[in-house]
Protein backbone atom coordinates (compact mmCIF):
# COMPACT_ATOMS: atom_id res chain seq x y z
CA UNK A 1 0.00 0.00 0.00
CA UNK A 2 1.39 3.44 -0.84
CA UNK A 3 1.42 6.52 1.65
CA UNK A 4 -1.30 7.99 -0.13
CA UNK A 5 -3.91 5.28 0.13
CA UNK A 6 -2.90 4.97 3.39
CA UNK A 7 -3.62 8.34 4.36
CA UNK A 8 -7.24 8.18 3.00
CA UNK A 9 -7.92 4.79 4.85
CA UNK A 10 -7.28 6.52 7.89
CA UNK A 11 -8.66 9.98 7.12
CA UNK A 12 -12.06 10.82 8.32
CA UNK A 13 -15.10 11.16 5.99
CA UNK A 14 -16.40 14.37 7.80
CA UNK A 15 -15.30 16.20 10.58
CA UNK A 16 -17.27 16.86 13.54
CA UNK A 17 -15.64 20.35 14.93
CA UNK A 18 -16.87 23.40 13.39
CA UNK A 19 -14.11 25.72 14.56
CA UNK A 20 -12.34 23.60 11.27
CA UNK A 21 -11.12 25.29 8.64
CA UNK A 22 -8.56 22.45 7.05
CA UNK A 23 -8.42 19.04 7.79
CA UNK A 24 -5.90 16.57 6.24
CA UNK A 25 -4.74 16.97 2.47
CA UNK A 26 -3.07 20.29 2.57
CA UNK A 27 0.28 21.50 3.91
CA UNK A 28 -0.96 21.90 7.34
CA UNK A 29 -4.45 22.15 8.95
CA UNK A 30 -6.33 25.31 9.58
CA UNK A 31 -8.63 26.24 12.76
CA UNK A 32 -10.28 29.22 14.04
CA UNK A 33 -10.51 30.34 17.40
CA UNK A 34 -11.54 33.41 18.88
CA UNK A 35 -12.88 32.92 22.30
CA UNK A 36 -10.88 30.34 23.71
CA UNK A 37 -7.70 29.40 25.10
CA UNK A 38 -5.59 26.73 23.02
CA UNK A 39 -3.99 24.18 25.15
CA UNK A 40 -1.64 21.71 23.01
CA UNK A 41 0.32 18.38 24.01
CA UNK A 42 2.43 15.64 22.89
CA UNK A 43 3.33 12.51 23.66
CA UNK A 44 5.63 9.56 21.72
CA UNK A 45 4.96 6.47 22.40
CA UNK A 46 7.64 3.68 21.10
CA UNK A 47 6.59 -0.35 20.82
CA UNK A 48 9.24 -1.97 23.50
CA UNK A 49 9.45 1.00 26.01
CA UNK A 50 5.67 2.05 25.89
CA UNK A 51 3.92 -0.84 25.27
CA UNK A 52 4.48 -4.25 23.66
CA UNK A 53 2.35 -6.35 21.56
CA UNK A 54 2.34 -9.12 24.15
CA UNK A 55 -0.12 -7.32 26.20
CA UNK A 56 -2.00 -4.86 23.81
CA UNK A 57 -3.86 -5.53 20.77
CA UNK A 58 -3.54 -3.15 18.07
CA UNK A 59 -6.60 -1.60 18.59
CA UNK A 60 -5.84 -1.24 22.60
CA UNK A 61 -2.46 0.71 21.29
CA UNK A 62 -4.22 3.21 19.69
CA UNK A 63 -7.29 3.88 22.37
CA UNK A 64 -4.41 3.94 24.99
CA UNK A 65 -2.58 6.34 23.06
CA UNK A 66 -4.72 8.82 22.62
CA UNK A 67 -6.83 8.30 26.24
CA UNK A 68 -2.95 9.26 27.49
CA UNK A 69 -3.37 12.37 25.32
CA UNK A 70 -6.72 13.33 26.40
CA UNK A 71 -5.81 12.83 29.81
CA UNK A 72 -3.98 15.49 29.72
CA UNK A 73 -6.05 17.62 28.31
CA UNK A 74 -8.78 16.69 31.08
CA UNK A 75 -5.66 17.77 33.34
CA UNK A 76 -5.62 21.13 32.16
CA UNK A 77 -9.54 21.24 32.09
CA UNK A 78 -9.18 21.43 28.51
CA UNK A 79 -12.41 19.87 25.65
CA UNK A 80 -10.17 17.99 23.69
CA UNK A 81 -10.75 18.85 19.80
CA UNK A 82 -7.97 17.79 17.74
CA UNK A 83 -5.23 15.61 17.42
CA UNK A 84 -2.86 15.00 14.93
CA UNK A 85 -0.61 11.40 14.61
CA UNK A 86 3.10 11.12 13.41
CA UNK A 87 3.48 7.50 12.71
CA UNK A 88 7.08 5.15 11.93
CA UNK A 89 6.48 2.04 10.31
CA UNK A 90 8.73 -0.97 10.55
CA UNK A 91 8.91 -3.21 7.86
CA UNK A 92 7.65 -5.67 10.28
CA UNK A 93 4.42 -4.31 10.73
CA UNK A 94 1.37 -5.17 8.64
CA UNK A 95 -0.14 -1.89 6.80
CA UNK A 96 -3.44 -3.59 8.43
CA UNK A 97 -2.05 -3.50 11.78
CA UNK A 98 -1.41 0.04 11.16
CA UNK A 99 -4.62 0.88 10.31
CA UNK A 100 -6.41 -1.22 13.39
CA UNK A 101 -4.15 0.96 15.70
CA UNK A 102 -5.79 4.53 14.19
CA UNK A 103 -9.16 2.26 14.72
CA UNK A 104 -8.53 2.26 18.20
CA UNK A 105 -7.85 6.16 17.75
CA UNK A 106 -10.80 6.79 16.05
CA UNK A 107 -13.18 4.67 18.31
CA UNK A 108 -12.34 6.99 21.01
CA UNK A 109 -11.64 10.13 19.31
CA UNK A 110 -15.36 9.86 18.44
CA UNK A 111 -16.77 9.82 22.12
CA UNK A 112 -15.27 13.38 22.54
CA UNK A 113 -16.27 14.60 18.93
CA UNK A 114 -12.47 15.00 17.98
CA UNK A 115 -10.85 15.10 14.83
CA UNK A 116 -7.54 13.46 13.01
CA UNK A 117 -6.52 16.73 11.20
CA UNK A 118 -3.04 15.74 10.35
CA UNK A 119 -0.01 13.70 11.13
CA UNK A 120 3.28 12.22 9.33
CA UNK A 121 3.82 8.98 7.86
CA UNK A 122 7.65 7.58 7.85
CA UNK A 123 9.12 4.28 7.80
CA UNK A 124 11.76 3.50 10.02
CA UNK A 125 12.62 0.54 12.54
CA UNK A 126 10.81 0.57 15.16
CA UNK A 127 6.94 1.16 15.34
CA UNK A 128 6.50 4.30 17.17
CA UNK A 129 3.22 6.89 17.09
CA UNK A 130 3.39 10.86 18.94
CA UNK A 131 0.32 12.10 19.38
CA UNK A 132 -0.44 16.15 19.28
CA UNK A 133 -3.36 16.91 21.46
CA UNK A 134 -4.93 20.04 20.66
CA UNK A 135 -7.87 21.21 22.87
CA UNK A 136 -9.93 24.48 24.06
CA UNK A 137 -10.52 25.93 27.62
CA UNK A 138 -12.70 28.81 28.37
CA UNK A 139 -10.23 32.21 28.26
CA UNK A 140 -7.67 32.00 31.82
CA UNK A 141 -9.72 29.06 33.42
CA UNK A 142 -6.39 26.27 32.90
CA UNK A 143 -6.26 24.05 35.64
CA UNK A 144 -2.36 24.37 36.16
CA UNK A 145 -0.11 22.49 39.19
CA UNK A 146 0.52 25.95 40.94
CA UNK A 147 -2.35 26.54 42.00
CA UNK A 148 -3.04 24.86 44.98
CA UNK A 149 -2.99 26.44 48.14
CA UNK A 150 -2.88 25.75 51.89
CA UNK A 151 -5.80 24.21 53.82
CA UNK A 152 -7.10 22.74 50.70
CA UNK A 153 -8.36 19.47 50.29
CA UNK A 154 -6.50 16.44 47.96
CA UNK A 155 -8.58 14.48 46.05
CA UNK A 156 -8.38 11.78 43.64
CA UNK A 157 -11.70 10.02 41.16
CA UNK A 158 -11.74 6.80 40.97
CA UNK A 159 -9.61 3.72 41.79
CA UNK A 160 -5.78 3.66 42.02
CA UNK A 161 -3.57 0.92 40.90
CA UNK A 162 -5.87 -1.05 38.32
CA UNK A 163 -4.20 -0.68 35.35
CA UNK A 164 -0.91 -2.14 36.88
CA UNK A 165 -2.66 -4.86 38.37
CA UNK A 166 -4.21 -5.33 34.53
CA UNK A 167 -0.47 -5.19 32.79
CA UNK A 168 0.20 -8.05 35.99
CA UNK A 169 -2.48 -10.38 35.09
CA UNK A 170 -1.20 -10.34 31.40
CA UNK A 171 2.46 -10.87 32.13
CA UNK A 172 1.69 -13.45 34.79
CA UNK A 173 -0.01 -16.87 34.20
CA UNK A 174 -2.80 -17.94 36.11
CA UNK A 175 -6.65 -17.20 38.03
CA UNK A 176 -7.75 -13.76 38.95
CA UNK A 177 -11.22 -12.27 40.15
CA UNK A 178 -12.48 -9.61 37.85
CA UNK A 179 -9.69 -10.08 35.20
CA UNK A 180 -11.47 -8.67 32.65
CA UNK A 181 -12.37 -5.32 34.59
CA UNK A 182 -8.41 -5.15 35.92
CA UNK A 183 -6.94 -5.35 32.39
CA UNK A 184 -9.46 -3.26 30.55
CA UNK A 185 -8.57 -0.50 33.06
CA UNK A 186 -5.15 -1.27 31.64
CA UNK A 187 -6.06 -1.07 27.50
CA UNK A 188 -8.79 1.13 27.54
CA UNK A 189 -8.31 4.01 30.59
CA UNK A 190 -11.18 6.47 30.72
CA UNK A 191 -9.92 10.11 30.85
CA UNK A 192 -11.76 12.07 32.60
CA UNK A 193 -12.84 15.02 30.95
CA UNK A 194 -16.60 15.36 31.12
CA UNK A 195 -15.68 15.32 35.14
CA UNK A 196 -13.45 18.00 35.05
CA UNK A 197 -15.65 19.90 32.00
CA UNK A 198 -18.37 20.04 34.67
CA UNK A 199 -16.22 21.54 37.41
CA UNK A 200 -15.73 24.76 35.12
CA UNK A 201 -17.33 26.99 36.91
CA UNK A 202 -15.11 26.71 40.00
CA UNK A 203 -12.74 29.93 40.19
CA UNK A 204 -9.86 27.29 41.19
CA UNK A 205 -8.55 24.00 40.94
CA UNK A 206 -4.89 22.68 41.34
CA UNK A 207 -5.42 19.61 38.72
CA UNK A 208 -2.82 16.35 37.68
CA UNK A 209 -3.54 13.52 35.84
CA UNK A 210 -2.76 10.08 37.43
CA UNK A 211 -0.19 8.91 34.46
CA UNK A 212 2.69 8.36 37.00
CA UNK A 213 1.29 7.64 40.38
CA UNK A 214 -0.36 10.18 43.45
CA UNK A 215 2.88 10.19 44.79
CA UNK A 216 4.54 11.59 41.55
CA UNK A 217 1.30 13.90 40.56
CA UNK A 218 1.29 15.26 44.28
CA UNK A 219 4.85 15.93 44.26
CA UNK A 220 4.36 18.06 41.23
CA UNK A 221 1.58 19.86 42.51
CA UNK A 222 3.80 20.63 46.16
CA UNK A 223 6.25 21.57 44.21
CA UNK A 224 4.61 24.09 41.87
CA UNK A 225 2.63 25.29 44.49
CA UNK A 226 5.56 25.65 47.03
CA UNK A 227 2.95 23.66 49.35
CA UNK A 228 3.02 20.66 51.58
CA UNK A 229 0.44 17.43 50.83
CA UNK A 230 -0.64 15.21 53.04
CA UNK A 231 -1.70 11.68 52.08
CA UNK A 232 -3.84 9.85 54.23
CA UNK A 233 -2.36 6.21 53.34
CA UNK A 234 -6.21 4.40 54.46
CA UNK A 235 -8.67 6.82 52.23
CA UNK A 236 -6.59 5.78 49.19
CA UNK A 237 -9.62 4.10 47.34
CA UNK A 238 -8.71 0.94 45.39
CA UNK A 239 -11.77 -1.25 43.62
CA UNK A 240 -12.93 -4.84 44.51
CA UNK A 241 -10.76 -7.51 44.90
CA UNK A 242 -7.22 -5.22 44.42
CA UNK A 243 -6.64 -7.50 47.89
CA UNK A 244 -5.97 -10.40 45.44
CA UNK A 245 -2.63 -9.19 44.49
CA UNK A 246 0.19 -9.48 46.94
CA UNK A 247 0.48 -6.52 49.58
CA UNK A 248 4.18 -5.14 48.70
CA UNK A 249 2.90 -4.57 45.33
CA UNK A 250 -0.84 -3.46 45.89
CA UNK A 251 1.29 -0.55 47.71
CA UNK A 252 3.61 -0.29 44.71
CA UNK A 253 0.90 0.13 42.09
CA UNK A 254 -1.51 2.57 44.18
CA UNK A 255 1.19 4.75 45.26
CA UNK A 256 3.20 4.27 42.05
CA UNK A 257 2.06 2.84 39.37
CA UNK A 258 0.32 5.22 37.84
CA UNK A 259 -1.39 4.77 34.15
CA UNK A 260 -4.97 5.06 35.50
CA UNK A 261 -5.54 8.26 34.46
CA UNK A 262 -7.86 9.21 37.32
CA UNK A 263 -7.80 13.03 38.20
CA UNK A 264 -5.60 13.90 40.85
CA UNK A 265 -6.08 17.52 42.50
CA UNK A 266 -6.63 19.88 45.18
CA UNK A 267 -9.34 22.40 45.85
CA UNK A 268 -10.87 24.89 48.26
CA UNK A 269 -12.67 23.68 51.54
CA UNK A 270 -15.51 25.60 50.20
CA UNK A 271 -16.30 23.98 47.39
CA UNK A 272 -15.69 20.40 48.32
CA UNK A 273 -18.96 19.92 48.19
CA UNK A 274 -19.30 20.94 44.83
CA UNK A 275 -16.71 18.61 43.52
CA UNK A 276 -18.90 15.86 45.29
CA UNK A 277 -22.03 16.58 43.81
CA UNK A 278 -20.27 16.99 40.39
CA UNK A 279 -18.66 13.85 40.26
CA UNK A 280 -22.26 12.05 41.52
CA UNK A 281 -23.55 13.73 38.73
CA UNK A 282 -20.83 13.04 36.27
CA UNK A 283 -21.06 9.16 37.60
CA UNK A 284 -17.09 9.20 38.73
CA UNK A 285 -16.07 7.94 41.74
CA UNK A 286 -14.29 11.05 43.93
CA UNK A 287 -12.93 10.59 47.21
CA UNK A 288 -10.99 12.94 49.77
CA UNK A 289 -6.72 11.41 50.03
CA UNK A 290 -5.81 14.20 51.95
CA UNK A 291 -5.43 17.85 52.59
CA UNK A 292 -2.64 20.77 52.00
CA UNK A 293 -0.76 21.77 55.18
CA UNK A 294 -1.72 25.03 56.64
CA UNK A 295 1.35 26.14 57.25
CA UNK A 296 4.29 24.97 55.76
CA UNK A 297 4.97 25.62 52.57
CA UNK A 298 8.23 23.82 50.93
CA UNK A 299 6.80 21.58 48.13
CA UNK A 300 6.96 18.36 50.27
CA UNK A 301 4.91 14.91 49.87
CA UNK A 302 3.66 13.37 53.40
CA UNK A 303 1.89 9.98 54.32
CA UNK A 304 -0.15 9.55 57.21
CA UNK A 305 -0.54 6.09 58.84
CA UNK A 306 -1.85 4.66 61.69
CA UNK A 307 -1.28 8.50 62.91
CA UNK A 308 1.95 8.54 61.84
CA UNK A 309 3.22 11.09 59.06
CA UNK A 310 6.55 10.48 57.04
CA UNK A 311 7.53 12.37 54.44
CA UNK A 312 7.48 10.39 50.85
CA UNK A 313 9.96 10.87 47.95
CA UNK A 314 8.88 11.75 44.13
CA UNK A 315 9.44 8.37 43.84
CA UNK A 316 7.77 6.34 46.60
CA UNK A 317 10.40 5.98 49.05
CA UNK A 318 9.61 6.75 52.82
CA UNK A 319 12.02 8.63 54.36
CA UNK A 320 12.48 8.44 58.39
CA UNK A 321 12.61 11.99 59.66
P1 LIG B 1 3.63 16.81 3.34
O1 LIG B 1 4.50 16.22 2.27
O2 LIG B 1 3.13 18.18 3.05
O3 LIG B 1 4.22 16.66 4.70
P2 LIG B 1 2.17 14.37 3.58
O4 LIG B 1 2.19 13.65 2.29
O5 LIG B 1 3.10 13.94 4.65
O6 LIG B 1 2.30 15.94 3.30
O7 LIG B 1 0.71 14.33 4.14
C1 LIG B 1 -0.39 14.68 3.37
C2 LIG B 1 -1.56 14.97 4.27
O8 LIG B 1 -1.86 13.82 5.04
C3 LIG B 1 -1.28 16.09 5.26
O9 LIG B 1 -2.48 16.82 5.46
C4 LIG B 1 -0.90 15.35 6.52
O10 LIG B 1 -1.21 16.09 7.68
C5 LIG B 1 -1.76 14.09 6.41
N1 LIG B 1 -1.12 12.94 7.08
C6 LIG B 1 0.03 12.30 6.75
N2 LIG B 1 0.29 11.28 7.58
C7 LIG B 1 -0.71 11.27 8.48
C8 LIG B 1 -1.02 10.48 9.62
N3 LIG B 1 -0.23 9.48 10.05
N4 LIG B 1 -2.14 10.76 10.31
C9 LIG B 1 -2.95 11.76 9.93
N5 LIG B 1 -2.74 12.55 8.86
C10 LIG B 1 -1.63 12.31 8.14
MG1 LIG C 1 4.75 14.71 5.65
Amino acid sequence: MDEFTFINSIKQNYYRQSTLIKGIGDDAAVFRQVSNDIVTAVDTFVENIHFTRETMSAFSIGYRVLAANISDMAAMGAKPTFYLVSVVIPQHWKIEEVQEIFRGMSYLSRKYKMDLIGGDTVSGKELSISISVIGYVKKGKARYRSLSKPGDIVFVTGTLGDSQAGLYILMNNGKYKNEEYFINRHQKPSPRIDFVQNLSHLDRLALNDVSDGIVSEAAEIANESQVNIILKSENIPTSKYFDQFPIQLQNKWKFSGGEDFEIFGTVAVDDWNDVKRTAYHSKVPVTKIGYVDTHEKQGKVFLKKDNKIKQISKQGYIHLK
